[in-house]
């Protein structure tokens, strides 16, 4: 596998110095969720996405440092338990600490558990590479009347072990002079090859002395003499060894007094994880967050409206005064313009809202427990627990939500989560659903009580997605991937206080531009086809006409129109997209108008022969229908094959068939 990067201010600076490139290389190696990527930025002074669970760091970042007048690049590494090569970022892990560019490593470890921390320190130190030990969130360990020797630690372990607090920036000048120190020390250290198992024994006394407090035999180096068995050097699996020394070294630098945090640490796990509770209230955050954004989006929703259609006005005028052709000023204001300014008012508020919502849940170490407690339910579909994170991630986008996939180890159960992530809603199909849910199950008004009732049927809504989820996985575990779940080990990090500031910040660049970014890039080109089609004209009606006509049988079948299914393809490149094609498609002149009253868009859907069937196959097909073109993309890359990109197409699809059959079906049965 080869190692992906993003491009980063290092290769600014290589491309435009060349003085960066043969330079020092660090990497920041640890367990997911220590703290690497806030070691990283402190260091580089970059900031890069911190999430708090296992596999964010999938691409890998690097940045410049500088280290006794010496530019460093400082490698952020894929977290890892070990280097016992399982899931696809280990391997990146390994390969990238194994790499002969590497010159040094520093080891990030959390001080609140140590223990598991130390196996793959005692691993990476049996690389026998230049290598630091950095034993970072002091600050929590305190809390938790956890104590750490820090001096014997590195005793024990044969190199310098220093302390930090990197949310603070504290301990890093120590982790600087650390490095600097074990890099300056001789040269030789640097010009070993990594293979070379002995290269720690060619330093002279002086500067083993000089590299940590070395001593003589650390207890690194007994276990690695032992170790240095086949086993230990294709790192097939942790050693007993390995855990029993770690377990040892633990106990001598640690002490533990009782806290008040664990204490409440424990009660909340309770809350949050117990038999009784978990469902409750995961299923009443979900509500809330919906509420918040259905409540906080409406207004902005419409100032937002308003200024763009009033700016769009401005702009017909402006191209009208230099007597622009009138096919140039449909293709540009009302098909590419109008779009754009529908998405972005429908668009931008809700996701500012939920985006940050949904961060703070992640930073406070509340996502894990909710992979925790559908652990069962995906193992009773023979899949992995894990998958409820990527689920979780596709609420966002489908597409990182299969490349969050790569955390599940095993090929079939990665295969199974990629194969069902689009079947809960991601960001894009949010506005869809609170629209219809507003104009046809709520009444259109905005109030306390109307945007509550929206909460709970969107709330309704994504029960049914994720029993749908559950559903696609166990029948697709007993047909084409067939197998027994595996175990793994999901961490629970400890709760922690998010960073309200930084999270904003973050989810606003990480996240809502990026989406945004991508349904504005897919909107253009698709008002401008929808327009054309719309003005097209092959006798009496338009291609638009043509094509909705070609479709309307079948889409009756469903509960739909053939304008809305022809919406739902014609959206492929962003499922953002479906509402505004309906409103074209529907208005006699082709274009958009300011529909930000949703009144009038319900106005111009029952003159569209809509009732609430056709309201709810809409909301059950937007569900249910295939993944974006971008979420496809990922999914070949990731399976690298066709044949499970096509299958990516069927599940949902068929889903979304069968479900809008029964509710028409129903509707028909009982004359409604
Ligand atoms: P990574 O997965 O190892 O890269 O970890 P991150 O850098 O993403 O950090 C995980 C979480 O720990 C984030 O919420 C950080 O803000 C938080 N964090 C990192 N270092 C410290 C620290 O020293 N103290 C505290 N309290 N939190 C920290």
């Amino acid at each position: 596998m080869g190692l992906t990067r993003k491009s980063t201010g290092a290769d600014l600076n290589r491309q435009k110095n060349g003085k960066c490139a043969p330079e020092i290389k660090v990497a920041i190696a640890g367990n997911p969720n220590v703290g690497k990527s806030t070691v990283f930025n402190a260091l580089t002074g970059m900031n890069q996405h911190t999430g708090n669970w296992t596999g964010k760091t999938v691409a890998l970042a690097e940045g410049c440092f500088d280290l006794d007048g010496k530019t460093c690049v400082a490698v952020d590494v894929p977290g890892t338990y070990s280097l016992a090569t399982r899931s696809a970022e280990e391997e990146i892990a390994k390969e990238v600490l194994c790499s002969p560019d590497i010159d040094a490593i520093v080891v990030v470890c959390d001080a609140t558990c140590l223990e598991r921390n130390l196996i793959l320190a005692l691993q990476i130190l049996a690389l026998r590479r230049p290598t630091v030990i950095c034993v970072n969130l002091l600050d929590e360990a305190k809390r938790k009347g956890i104590e750490i020797d820090l001096e014997l630690l590195g005793q024990r372990l044969g190199v310098q072990a220093v302390g930090a607090i990197a949310r603070k920036k504290d301990g890093l000048r120590d982790l600087l002079q650390a490095l600097g120190a074990l890099l300056s020390i001789n040269k030789k250290l640097l010009d070993t090859s990594p293979t070379d198992d002995n290269s720690k024994h060619h330093l002279s006394d002086k500067e083993k002395s000089d590299v940590a407090p070395l001593q003589e035999q650390s207890e690194f180096d007994k276990t690695t003499e032992s170790d240095s068995s086949e086993k230990e050097k294709n790192f097939e699996g942790e050693s007993e060894e390995t855990v029993l020394t770690a377990e040892k070294i633990y106990h001598e630098v640690c002490r533990r007094k009782k806290s008040e945090d664990q204490d409440r640490d424990r009660l909340l796990d309770r809350l949050f994880t117990g038999k009784k509770t978990a469902y409750p209230i995961m299923l009443a955050l979900l509500a809330v967050i919906f509420w918040i954004t259905i409540v906080g989006a409406n207004y902005p929703s419409q100032w937002l409206s308003t200024a763009l259609f009033w700016l769009g006005d401005r702009l017909g005028e402006l191209l009208v005064y230099i007597n622009c052709p009138n096919w140039l000023y449909g293709v540009l204001i009302d098909g590419a313009y109008r779009t754009l300014a529908w998405i972005v008012s429908v668009m931008l508020p809700p996701m500012a809202i939920f985006f940050p919502l949904f961060t703070l849940l992640e930073d406070s170490g509340y996502l894990p427990r909710v992979a925790f407690n559908l652990d069962k339910p995906f193992k009773k579909c023979n899949s992995c627990g894990k998958q409820a994170l990527t689920m979780c991630m596709g609420f966002g986008c489908n597409a990182t939500g299969v490349v969050g996939c790569r955390i599940i180890d095993s090929p079939r159960e990665r295969m199974i989560a990629m194969l069902t992530n689009s079947l809960v809603p991601c960001n894009g199909r949010f506005p869809l659903l609170v629209t219809l849910l507003s104009i046809f199950f709520v009444g259109g008004a905005v109030g306390f009580s109307s945007s509550l009732v929206s909460a709970l049927l969107l709330t309704a809504l994504i029960i049914l997605a994720a029993g749908m989820t559950f559903l696609a996985s166990k029948i697709l575990s007993i047909t084409l991937l067939r197998g027994l779940p595996s175990a793994f080990t999901l961490e629970l990090p400890p709760y922690r206080r998010p960073q309200i500031c930084k999270t904003l910040i973050r989810s606003v660049f990480d996240r809502t531009i990026f989406v945004l970014g991508r349904a504005v890039i897919s909107a253009l080109p698709a008002g401008i086809l929808i327009w054309l089609m719309g003005n097209l004209y092959f006798g009496e009606s338009s291609l638009l006409a043509v094509c909705s006509d070609l479709l309307d049988p079948f889409a009756s079948l469903l509960g739909l129109d053939g304008v809305i299914l022809l919406a739902f393809i014609l959206a492929l490149p962003a499922n953002e997209i479906v509402i505004p094609i309906i409103i074209m498609a529907y208005t006699s002149a082709n274009m958009l108008t300011d529909y930000s009253s949703l009144f009038e868009l319900k106005t111009l859907f029952v003159d569209n022969g809509w009732t609430i069937k056709t309201a709810l196959c809409t909301m059950l097909f937007s569900l249910f229908h295939w993944p974006c073109a971008t979420t496809l993309l990922t999914i070949k890359k990731e399976s690298g094959s066709w044949l499970w990109t096509l299958a990516a197409v069927i599940i949902p699809t068929i889903c979304g068939i069968v479900v809008c059959m029964v509710t028409n079906g129903l509707f028909a049965l009982f004359g409604a």
